[in-house]
């Protein structure tokens, strides 16, 4: 039998010590003015039975509440959880139908959360989820409601403003705090978030404008994280085709839609091939060819990142060796580009000497590319990986120097093989400027560190001279050749082959 409760129970103690007390007054003017012992005992026992059921009515009370606050919490930091934040911006949307009001919903989503979870543990992650909360509360206001949405997302209700500039402060204000290293404790990491803005009017409601500040939350990470986006009503159709997106990359691995192509390296003196950048493409059934800049970003979201790096690291390696038997004389080397959440992930060691295995190329061959955001994301976690990977005896390239951070630290601290000069100092190269000065620099500087120089996208003859002559050992670009099919790769390889060292083997491709 269920214990009673709520207001019947409340009732059943008030009726007791009425009881109680309609004892003791009926009796007085019955027994000489006092009542007898029999009927004052009833009346204690009548009165002791009411106080211990309002006793117990306060714990029921107590555990009402500790069950009704567990249901609108998140158990992991005390915040609202998702079932509070719909109420109350529910509630909101219907207070300023009434009002000139705005009401706008700022969504939080970490960067890079996961890598977290993998490379520390789970408790760091929680550790972590605890931190970013408490900044969190330090940067709202106290009438706004903060929630932890699940996971690593957060949404911030900010009430009766007008328009989007408190929600866009507050915007502000989280990603500022969150630019300093969070300290868990054991480990010291650094994190960002990237924060989507919507703002509701009489229309909205609550999950409509929830999924608006979701979708604004997607185009800041597209825009390249770490930032906020104030939503739009044309992101409305690109989500859908972003939804599409995800669901067709679940499908492009099994179902074999992916597919390498190959840039050749060439030796500026000597003009001949001397490796491949390999870079993937994405043959969607109906879109046709998608450039990784479109789909690695989705990839990267829905955590399939790490599986197409390990296939394209396969295929790589499986290519660079066939060609190795094919042409020992030369030292071909092979570079894939690694994304910074497959540098946080502890796979990409295994991934890496698996392709090094079971295609029988020399460790020395392979070239790994990275960006400098990687080493910047999370120093210590990169540095890390970094010396893992030379352990296994591959090379480092730093890719697109120059267009990031280009901090002449990140070279000395994270010891790298190859500089990777990128194309929009190339460009700079003209009739009326031969070397721009910072073009000349990087180059010195990459050779006073004893760097490999890997100059991109030279497509005119002008800048491979001067590029030579500046002392750019290596290049690649369309003057030598465009991205080549597997096939056409091995062929320029041949007629390579064919002609000796000197003649124009190259160009001929161009
Ligand atoms: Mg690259």
């Amino acid at each position: 039998m269920v214990a009673p409760h709520g207001p019947r129970a409340g009732y059943r103690s008030a009726l007791l010590c009425a009881a109680a007390a309609v004892v003791l007054t009926a009796c007085q003017p019955l027994v000489d003015g006092a009542p007898s012992h029999t009927l004052l005992t009833v009346a204690a026992v009548l009165t002791a039975a009411g106080s211990a059921d309002l006793r117990q009515r306060a714990r029921r009370q107590r555990t009402e509440h500790e069950l009704e606050h567990l249901a609108f919490h998140d158990g992991l930091t005390g915040l609202a959880n998702r079932a509070l934040f719909t109420d109350r911006l529910e509630q909101a949307l219907r207070r300023i139908a009434r009002s000139d009001r705005d009401v706008s919903v700022v969504y939080i989503d970490l960067d890079g959360f996961k890598n977290v979870n993998d490379s520390l543990g789970h408790a760091m992650g929680d550790s972590l989820i605890r931190e970013v909360a408490a900044i969190l509360t330090g940067a709202v206001r106290t009438e706004d409601t903060l929630a932890r949405l699940g996971g690593d997302e957060f949404a911030i209700l900010v009430e009766a403003t007008h328009g989007s500039n408190e929600a866009v402060r507050i915007a502000e204000r989280v990603l500022a705090a969150l630019r300093q290293p969070l300290d868990l404790g054991t480990a010291r990491v650094n994190v960002s978030a990237s924060v989507g803005i919507a703002t509701g009017d009489i229309t909205s409601t609550g999950s409509s404008l929830l999924r608006d500040a979701d979708n604004a939350m997607y185009w800041a990470k597209g825009a390249g994280r770490g930032r906020y986006v104030v939503f739009n009503p044309q992101m409305r159709s690109a989500a859908a085709e972003r939804l599409q997106l995800e669901q067709d990359l679940w499908a492009a691995l099994p179902e074999g839609q992916f597919r390498l192509v190959y840039q050749p390296v060439v030796d500026l003196v000597s003009e001949r091939v001397v490796g491949f950048e390999a870079l993937l493409r994405w043959d969607h059934p109906t879109l046709g060819v998608v450039l990784p800049e479109r789909f690695l970003p989705v990839a990267e979201d829905i955590g399939l990142i790490a599986e197409i790096g390990a296939w394209v690291l396969h295929e790589a390696a499986a290519a660079a060796a066939g060609w190795q038997r094919q042409h020992p004389e030369v030292a071909l080397s092979m570079a894939v580009n690694v994304s910074p959440s497959q540098l946080g992930s502890p796979d990409l060691i295994r991934h890496v000497r698996e392709a090094l295995v079971d295609s029988g190329l020399p460790p020395a061959s392979l070239v790994l590319e990275l960006t400098e955001s990687v080493l910047v994301r999370d120093p210590v976690l990169a540095a890390e990986r970094l010396r893992e990977l030379r352990a296994l005896g591959v090379k480092l390239a730093l890719d697109d120097f120059g267009t990031g951070y280009s901090s002449l630290s990140h070279l000395r601290q994270f010891a790298v093989d190859i500089l990777k000069i990128d194309r929009s100092f190339v460009s700079t190269i003209d009739d009326k400027e031969a070397m721009p000065a910072i073009l000349r620099g990087l180059i010195n500087l990459g050779r006073t560190l004893d760097l490999e120089i890997v100059a991109e996208g030279i497509e005119e003859e002008l800048q491979r001279t001067h590029l030579r002559d500046g002392g750019a050992g290596l290049a690649q670009g369309y003057l030598f050749a465009a991205p080549l099919e597997q096939a056409d790769a091995g062929l320029l390889l041949l007629g390579q082959a064919d002609s000796p060292a000197g003649e124009d083997a190259a160009a001929p491709l161009a």
